[in-house]
């Protein structure tokens, strides 16, 4: 089997006690059927704590003021320091890893939801690399559309090689890939995905670039347009489950700051937060690099996900939406730091945004159902906001 991690996956540690935001607290921790089979079987005092303190009927640990019940006042884990690390459950033992699997290939990454992991994945200055290893261990998978695999997998490293030049601006890098995915998803649908080879040669093509970069330019849109579709994919929120209780609060303040006063003051806003960005090409830079990591991070992630449902087109949308809504957010908290934006604060609006959505199974559908209906996701709309 071939296992796949983004090239700083080794440099993970978890801060424990330290943490700002402890995994451990603010949303439910499921158990896995062989963790519970495990903690069922315990006879001793600390046994008896695990029976008490599990929510046996929704197969997750109890909670008290939001805090897992086993979470002690310095922020330490019980179940780790009174029975040991092999008594964590599935959860807590992966926790921030994120794994997805496919016939022969496991690929790893680190969740944006864990602070430390938000500071590897968006501090990195370098275009991320994957690195692969081999191992003796084989699965095989009776349903795996290997064919369709393949071809996702090729786009893919398109994409990612495409988010990564540099020398093109975040938002052509972002309209093109986008288009891919629309092209590949019309392949899908018309049972054309043999097409996906000269499909790949048409967009890397010399100077086809240049030509669609072109084209990507007649998409930048007026201030109205922009106000209405941001203000749209920010309610996107109000269909979603919320997993942390200060979410709504949070996400609301930021949508007020942003359209609380209408449209021109969104755009005065906007106008005065580019101008803050391009006060220096570091800052510039910057800005276009952490738009950058967090496609490349939301693609790797998600994207041959689509092996299983066949909706790249609804993995790139994600990966598009949720930058724009992480960006977005940024533009807010720097209005309401007074003209500042660090990069903690971009990294926690980044991290917090992550723990919301990407945690959630029924977010992740949901969101896609909306990517599907929606007009503001439509392409042009979506080509619109990109490039506005
Ligand atoms: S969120 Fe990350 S750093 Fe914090 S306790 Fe969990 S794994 Fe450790």
């Amino acid at each position: 089997m071939k296992i796949t991690v983004p090239h700083y996956y080794s440099r993970f540690q978890c801060v424990a006690g330290e943490c700002p935001d402890t995994c451990c607290a603010g949303w439910q921790i499921m158990i896995d059927d062989a963790s519970l089979k495990k903690y069922r079987k315990r006879r001793d005092p600390f046994g008896s704590r695990l029976k008490n303190s599990i929510d046996w009927e929704n197969s997750a640990f109890r909670q008290y003021d939001g805090r897992c019940a086993f979470l002690d006042e310095n922020n330490l884990c019980d179940i780790y320091s009174e029975a040991g690390p092999s008594m964590l459950c599935r959860t807590c033992r992966a926790y921030p890893r994120h794994i997805e699997e496919f016939e022969g290939v496991r690929e790893i990454s680190l969740s944006l939801s864990c602070p430390e992991a938000a500071k590897l994945i968006l501090d990195c200055e370098e275009p991320v690399r994957f690195l692969s290893k081999e191992t003796e261990k084989e699965e095989t998978y009776p349903y795996f559309d290997f064919f369709l695999y393949t071809k996702l997998m090729d786009c893919r490293d398109f994409i990612i090689s495409t988010l990564q030049n540099r020398e093109l601006d975040w938002n052509l890098r972002t309209g093109i890939v986008l288009g891919l995915a629309h092209d590949l998803q019309r392949r899908i649908v018309n049972d054309r995905l043999y097409e996906t080879d000269s499909l790949l040669e048409r967009y890397g093509r010399k100077g086809a670039v240049g030509k669609l970069a072109s084209r990507l330019l007649a998409y930048q849109i007026d201030g109205e347009s922009r106000f209405d579709g941001m203000k749209e994919l920010f309610g996107f929120f109000d269909e979603l489950e919320v997993l942390n209780a200060g979410w709504p609060d949070y996400i609301g303040r930021i949508r007020k700051v942003l359209y609380g006063a209408g449209e021109s003051a969104y755009e005065t806003q906007r106008q005065e937060f580019y101008e803050f960005l391009e006060v220096s090409e570091k800052r510039r830079e910057t800005w276009e690099r952490w738009s950058e990591q967090l496609m490349v991070y939301f693609v790797f992630t998600w994207f041959c996900g689509a092996e299983y449902d066949e909706r790249p087109y609804e993995k790139m949308k994600l990966a598009v939406v949720s930058t724009l809504l992480i960006r977005e957010t940024a533009q807010a908290l720097w209005k309401e730091q007074g003209g500042v934006l660090n990069k903690n604060v971009f990294f926690e609006a980044a991290r917090r945004y992550s723990r919301e959505v990407e945690h959630s199974d029924l977010n992740l559908e949901r969101l896609e159902t909306l990517f599907r209906e929606e007009k503001v996701c439509g392409l042009d709309r979506l080509l619109s906001l990109v490039m506005g």
